[in-house]
């Protein structure tokens, strides 16, 4: 438990009213957005700087308090949760873009930048940060969790865009990692040591990202097939003939149905997949839609509705971003377990059809960033009710042992969390074991963000 003492150091450190134990503050960094069973932290503060961050972590590194990184709880596998209470670090007061170097394509965040304002900022000079996890995520958060989204098919997950980090490690050291270079080989990769490490290793500052510049056309399809398996195929078809799609998702009947019903829309309720493609001109984008419909007319599709320009990828692609919040709205009192496994793409049909047959009997909606092979199941049930959660996570463990099966991965873009930490021995084996070394090696009193992973 955190004493008055410690209350009183913290506020020397941070300011008098940026140190909160208010009931409501405590219990909006309790939980994330999963239906992992919410913890209260001791106490939450809001620093300024690296320095703050610093003193605050070696405070809590003499006192052994836990203390766990806060973007905007936005994770699915309840990876901000503070299960160990103690402090919880929230990063909001630090949402400085400090340098934007256009002719460098690079950017200098404070981790508590949300990445839609960013790319708001960066649009005005032609340029965007392409990770994309739909929520409104922290930079912070993003390299945390190692985030994706819709765009990686074409231009990668967090971890491709981050070129320096300032870190704060458990004594309150501050490191300085990686460098502006394009490229570099020099010593061993703590960039991505830090990235996807969920606040386990230290806490991140200060990032320097590597931006994209901003498409100028855009083509966008929806295409209907009157199968699971034609959707999924014609994924698999279109990769493999080396189109490089910008976004390739793909939507079961079930959340078609689910869209429908929540937004007043009438789309087809058929296997869906919603395609995005850039490039240089119209004409060029044009020729690409020719041949992505003859593949999609190969593998039967039954409707395509299709656009060119800025205005039509926007209506092609509103529904996807809806998705997650229609779920829940459609199932008042109902929480969601969420399969995020990813498997080779050659792999992609046959562990759809394994997905669907597996969940047919539960109130199941399979979705999820097709050109990545990364596949979501969002299970709406009660985990009070235990015959029937029973049956979600045996369905849960059944598809991730499916997906280790095809040499795939628990998790795609989520992260560990408390939910994943099941699967690591089976996806890791003896490497976990090395994991658990460089744990102990950084985090010796185990402080950072306990109870994950391990
Ligand atoms: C509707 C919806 C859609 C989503 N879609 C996607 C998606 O498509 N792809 C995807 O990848 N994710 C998705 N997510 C999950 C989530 O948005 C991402 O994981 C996101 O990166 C979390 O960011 P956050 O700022 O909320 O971080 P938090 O949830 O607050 O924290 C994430 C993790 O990082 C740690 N952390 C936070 N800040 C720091 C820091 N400064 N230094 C070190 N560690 C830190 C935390 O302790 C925690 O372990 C979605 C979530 C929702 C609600």
């Amino acid at each position: 438990m955190i004493s008055q003492d410690d209350l009183g150091n913290l506020k020397a450190i941070a300011g008098e009213q940026f140190v909160s134990t208010g009931e409501s503050v405590l219990n909006l960094h309790s939980h994330d957005e999963s239906y992992h069973t919410p913890a209260l932290p001791d106490v939450v503060v809001w620093p300024h700087s690296t320095d703050e961050v610093s003193r605050i972590t070696r405070y809590a590194f003499e006192k052994k308090l836990p203390i766990t990184g806060w973007g905007v709880g936005t994770s699915l596998e309840g990876n901000p949760i503070p299960v160990n209470h103690g402090i919880v670090v929230d990063f909001q007061e630090m949402q400085k873009v400090i340098a934007i170097r256009p002719e460098d394509f690079q950017v200098d965040v404070q981790a508590g930048v949300v990445y839609k304002e960013l790319n708001k900022a960066l649009s005005r000079h032609g340029l965007f940060f392409p990770p994309d996890p739909g929520a409104a995520a922290t930079i912070g958060g993003m390299i945390g969790n190692n985030a994706s989204g819709i765009r990686t098919v074409k231009y990668g997950g967090t971890k491709d865009h981050i070129m320096r980090l300032v870190v704060v490690l458990p004594g309150g050291e501050v490191i300085r990692i990686g460098n502006r270079a394009r490229k570099s080989s020099s010593g061993y990769d703590l960039i991505h040591l830090f990235v996807g490490s969920e606040g386990t290793l230290g806490l991140v500052t200060e990032a320097t990202l590597r931006l994209v510049g901003l498409p100028a056309n855009f083509m966008a399809l929806r295409v209907a097939f009157p199968e699971v398996k034609n959707a999924t195929d014609t994924v698999f078809k279109i990769m493999s003939s080396g189109f490089s799609p910008a976004a390739m998702e793909f939507l079961d009947s079930n959340v078609i149905g689910v869209l429908n019903r929540d937004r007043n829309l009438t789309m087809e309720e058929r296997p869906t997949l919603l395609m995005e493609f850039n490039g240089f001109s119209n004409e060029g984008l044009r020729d690409e839609m020719d041949y992505i419909e003859e593949i999609c007319a190969e593998n039967s599709s039954t409707i395509i509705d299709k656009g060119i320009g800025q205005e039509e990828r926007d209506r092609l692609w509103e529904i996807r971003h809806l998705t997650f919040e229609s779920l829940k709205r459609q199932h008042p009192g109902l929480l969601p377990l969420i399969v995020d496994v990813a498997v080779p793409l050659s792999s992609y049909s046959d562990t759809v059809a394994f997905i669907k047959k597996e969940v047919s009997e539960l109130n199941a909606y399979v979705f999820g960033h097709a050109g990545d092979g990364n596949i979501h199941v969002v299970v709406m049930d009660d985990p009070a009710d235990g015959f029937r959660w029973a049956k979600v996570d045996e369905a849960n463990h059944r598809i991730v042992e499916k997906a280790l099966a095809f040499e795939g991965t628990c998790t795609g873009e989520h992260g560990v969390g408390i939910g994943k930490r099941c699967f690591l021995p089976d996806e890791h084996g003896d490497s976990l074991e090395l994991m658990k070394r460089i744990k102990n090696l950084i985090d010796p009193e185990g402080i950072f963000n306990p109870g994950k992973f391990f």
